[in-house]
């Protein structure tokens, strides 16, 4: 094929990733693969001037993967996508009490092998190849002009708000044009400071895309080790992550009550097991595809705290 041949092929398989994604809701941007190495660099400069904890840095920042992976040194783009997610409800009963308690968007996984799949349709036929990659997603998608920060460090998309799921891949398809923005904010954020006025520790800095995570609530409740004692009992809202700051924001208005349908119920005896902290091997077959299809079977190392916060907080 001659090169501009070539090239026009290249942009075909472009938009048609980009309209079938489309079609079903979401989003996506794919970006020239050296783009590898500034995310790398941006990171490594962000240490260097200590805006990382260093527990932070080790429990998410350093498990990122920023070479090319040996088993595709053919990897050419990487490929950011969103598809829309809304907030789960999860009940559990205990001591004769229902508990409804809410679980953010993003940890819900089941969107990423509709989005892979519908990459890999377009793709493998055209001899492309495509994997997931393990990457600072949000930083991706922002660079990428997929996104824009808020002021809660958290991303956001016109007509998704922050409701979505953020998944990245390495391929072999080269891109088809070469944008890399700057870090960019939310004109929105410009006049308001709704989230950092709501955020209970005071997590969020104004003016500045990165909290300070090692003060936020999802840092805490995401890892296994105790609270610190500084958290206090009112603040917990979510079987993990937060609320606060994406239910003060007035661009996700449209969404604040957007749950997903059908909520699981997790019994008295299964309530127990949980918080007792089970070994995700002891429990029962129907209790484990219950935590799988609400996402929650990879959280059971800090299932059993966070439910007994909001259990002795009496949430509701
Ligand atoms: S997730 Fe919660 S604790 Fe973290 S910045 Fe937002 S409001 Fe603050
Ligand atoms: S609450 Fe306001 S400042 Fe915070 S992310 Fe939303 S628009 Fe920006």
């Amino acid at each position: 094929m001659g090169e501009r041949n070539m090239t026009s092929g290249i942009s075909q398989i472009t938009k048609q990733v980009y309209s079938r994604l489309e079609q079903k809701g979401y989003r996506g941007k794919i970006v020239p693969i050296q783009h590898l190495a500034d995310l790398k660099e941006e990171f490594e400069h962000h240490r260097k001037q200590g805006v990382f904890d260093e527990a932070l840095y080790q429990e998410y920042l350093a498990g990122f993967e920023f070479g090319i992976p040996e088993h595709f040194p053919d990897a050419k783009s990487l490929v950011i996508t969103s598809a829309p997610q809304p907030q789960q409800k999860v009940n559990f009963n205990f001591k004769g009490r229902p508990y409804h308690l809410t679980v953010p968007p993003t940890y819900s996984h089941k969107t990423d092998e509709i989005v892979e799949n519908i990459l890999s349709d377009i793709l493998k036929p055209k001899g492309f190849n495509l994997f997931p990659a393990v990457l600072p997603v949000k930083l991706l998608a922002v660079h990428s002009g997929l996104s824009k920060y808020g002021k809660n460090n958290i991303t956001y998309i016109e007509g998704m708000g922050s409701f979505y799921r953020l998944k990245a891949f390495l391929s072999d398809l080269p891109a088809a044009e070469d944008n890399w923005f700057g870090l960019q904010m939310m004109e929105q954020c410009n006049k308001c400071s709704a989230c950092a006025n709501k955020c209970p520790p005071g997590a969020i800095i104004p003016h500045r895309f990165l909290i300070q995570a090692e003060k936020c609530l999802t840092f805490h409740n995401e890892r296994p080790d105790e609270f610190p004692d500084w958290i206090e009992l009112c603040w917990h809202n979510c079987l993990i992550g937060c609320m606060y700051c994406q239910l003060a924001c007035p661009v996700n208005k449209r969404f604040f009550r957007w749950f997903e349908e059908g909520q699981e119920s997790f019994t008295e005896k299964e309530t127990e097991l949980i918080l007792k902290g089970t070994s995700p091997n002891q429990f029962p077959q129907a209790t484990v595809e219950k935590l799988k299809r609400v996402c929650l079977f990879d959280q059971l190392d800090v299932m059993p705290r966070n439910l007994d916060v909001l259990i002795e907080q009496g949430s509701s």
